[in-house]
């Protein structure tokens, strides 16, 4: 590549990767930024990290810039940069795979939070960073910035996921941490931890003393070591080894020389302390061979490939399928039947095939019609989409949403892919049509089919909140279907409005407005069938009617979980206090903004386990998980 086409593949690099959606592993970026390096060393990308903020909030300059460290890979790497300055104690910290933010504090008081952005300016995330746990308000005698990285641990990852909508997924802990900080509507930040791994100070300070510092100031930092280069050695394999088991996810550690002094004379390099590095793992890998992929039609009609592979072992777990991603991903990596790929786990989590060793087949075809419906698919260079409306492929998940949304208990994907194949469910309303079938299906009984079909009658009762929501429109979220009722008062007022109504809502962007209005209109022979089959509770019926409720603080569960038994019981969910607001819901007095103005207006606040009593269900999942308490340092 040429030294302007090596530019451009890093900018649109960075920028898909902070948008969220990587279109390369972060080997292939290391070595787009080292081919660069190799023509032109001093070139200014290599000196700025991350990519410049999006438009979306306002922007902030760092008071002190956040920089970046040189990267190393290998014990050799590490013994070359020791021979810098030996013979000095090193300490070995955690590096944190998250989202980097500075936090600002004048006169003991917090002033701003900004992510790091390009690392001379950022975004302004101060709304959202109180909401997260581990964040503190005032800190006793300080003025100046602590950095901080943004995590999401992984059993929240998987949480979380499991109750967004497919297109809202997030890919990874890190993107999850990065999209949710900088969401406008706060949502989840409380799913949020922060850990201080630095500040800004006044005099010389060792590297641990800086930690004991955040420590006192009531921060949660990472774990660390100290000792002379052999012992930091085995502190890092030993790190590698356990990382798996890590309720976080690190992708390596930050080395540094612990001493001021000594950091201070190596100086910097293209803006990188010469005195610390940071030392990546090799992501957890094997080598493997391709088979064949399968595409399955989404939801939302996008078309994914999967990649079937001869199992492989991967950090204790066998691995027979990978994800490809999309199209360009296809391309990228050229990949043909029976070729030899690197196969690891990003983010620790979903196998992914990162290269292609040795090409042997002919090259994948990309289909041009849709795997389950065979209309024509669109294809935009990245990825595939069905346009069919009706499409069975799309209609299954639809099938399976309602499912969940209506809370059809112990009806899974297995019972429903074999009543589809079955020709028993080709649409919502077939499922209200089986009485008598499920227990004609290999292991399932007389008593068993009586349980679901008296689930499935339950259902035939829901709110006109779950009714949209569960027929899985795309763009139609708990959060929308609500805002609609809201603004059109009932299902038939949503279902009038036009798109310049819609678009007119505040937080409608205008495909949003798009997505719902045409898929309100495209479905809506279905939607009069399935209203000739399930009656629309009015909110009077519910045991939350006419109540309103705001949640706070740290959960046991993601806060739309809660959202959605307000919904389900008639009552409506507020974002903030205010004067309608009737119950806060939050799990301690944590002497948030949100419970002092409660406090003030005088409305009742309620822990976690009461509003479970009122609307008489029992939490399902664990207990509340060991997150520190939020505000600690709170006067
Ligand atoms: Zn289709």
């Amino acid at each position: 590549m040429t030294e302007i086409e090596l530019v451009q593949a890093i900018k649109n690099a960075k920028k898909a990767y902070y948008e969220g959606s990587p279109t390369i592993s972060d080997k292939e970026y290391d070595a787009l930024e080292e081919a660069l390096k190799a023509i032109n060393p001093t070139h200014p990308i290599l000196a700025t990290v991350g990519h410049p903020p999006s438009s979306t909030r306002v922007k902030a300059t760092h008071i002190i810039p956040m920089g970046s460290l040189q990267k190393i890979h290998t014990q050799e790497d590490f013994d070359s940069w020791v021979e810098r300055a030996p013979d000095n104690d090193l300490v070995l910290q955690w590096k944190m795979d998250g989202s980097s933010i500075s936090i600002e504090y004048s006169d003991s008081h917090f002033v701003r939070a900004i992510t790091r952005g390009d690392g001379s300016e950022g975004e302004d995330i101060s709304d959202n960073v109180p909401l997260m746990s581990g964040f503190q308000k005032v800190i006793q005698d300080f003025t100046g910035a602590v950095r901080c990285e943004v995590m999401m641990d992984k059993d929240t990852f998987e949480k979380l996921n499991d109750c967004l909508p497919e297109e809202d997924r997030y890919e990874n802990t890190r993107m999850a941490a990065a999209g949710i900080s900088r969401r406008l509507d706060g949502l989840y930040s409380n799913q949020l931890h922060l850990f201080a791994y630095d500040l800004s100070t006044d005099g010389p300070l060792k590297e641990t003393d800086k930690l004991l510092l955040l420590k006192n100031m009531g921060f949660d930092t990472p774990e660390q070591w100290i000792g002379p280069p052999e012992f930091i050695k085995k502190a890092f394999k030993g790190l590698s080894e356990i990382r798996p088991t890590l309720r976080y996810s690190i992708d390596g550690a930050v080395v540094k020389i612990d001493d001021y002094d000594v950091q201070q004379a190596l100086g910097w390099v293209d803006g990188r302390p010469k005195g610390q590095v940071a030392w990546k793992f090799e992501p957890p890998g094997a080598i493997t061979q391709f088979i064949k992929e399968t595409w399955d039609v989404g939801r939302t009609g996008v078309v994914t490939p999967l990649a079937h592979l001869e199992p492989v072992r991967i950090d204790g777990s066998t691995i027979s399928k990978a994800t490809l991603h999309n199209v360009a991903q296809i391309k990228r990596l050229g990949i043909g039947y029976g070729d030899t790929v690197m196969l690891t786990k990003r983010g620790d989590i979903i196998p992914a095939i990162e290269e292609v060793l040795e090409h042997k087949g002919k090259p994948i075809e990309i289909p041009t019609q849709c795997p389950a419906c065979q209309s024509t698919l669109d294809n935009d260079g990245v990825r595939l989409f069905c346009r069919n409306d009706h499409c069975h492929g799309k209609t299954f998940y639809r099938i399976l949403n309602w499912i969940k949304v209506a809370k059809i208990d112990g009806f899974g994907e297995s019972l429903a892919a074999a009543l589809r194949d079955l020709c028993c469910l080709n649409e919502i309303q077939d499922i209200y049509r089986l009485n008598g079938l499920i227990s004609q299906l290999p292991g399932w009984g007389l008593n068993s089919e009586e349980k679901i079909i008296g689930k499935i009658q339950d259902s035939k009762t829901m709110s006109a909140e779950v009714f949209l929501t569960a027929l899985g429109i795309p763009g139609l979220s708990t959060k929308t279907a609500e805002d609609l009722l809201k603004a059109f008062k009932t299902l038939d007022g949503v279902r009038k409005a036009s798109y310049d109504d819609v678009m007119a809502l505040k937080g409608f962007a205008q495909i949003s407005a798009y997505k719902v209005v045409d898929g309100l209109m495209k479905f809506s022979q279905e939607i009069d069938a399935l209203l000739k089959i399930v009656t629309i509770a009015s909110k009077a019926q519910g045991k939350l009617s006419g109540k309103t409720f705001c949640f706070t603080g740290a959960m046991s569960q993601p806060r739309s979980v809660y959202q959605g038994l307000v919904t389900k019981h008639g009552g409506q969910n507020l974002s903030g206090v205010t004067k309608d607001l009737n119950y806060l819901v939050c799990n301690e007095d944590n002497g948030s903004s949100k419970s002092q103005k409660a406090a003030k207006l005088g409305t009742r606040i309620i822990s976690e386990k009461d509003f479970l009593d009122m609307v008489g269900e029992e939490s399902t999942q664990q207990p509340a998980m060991e997150m520190p308490s939020l505000f600690e340092l709170e006067p």
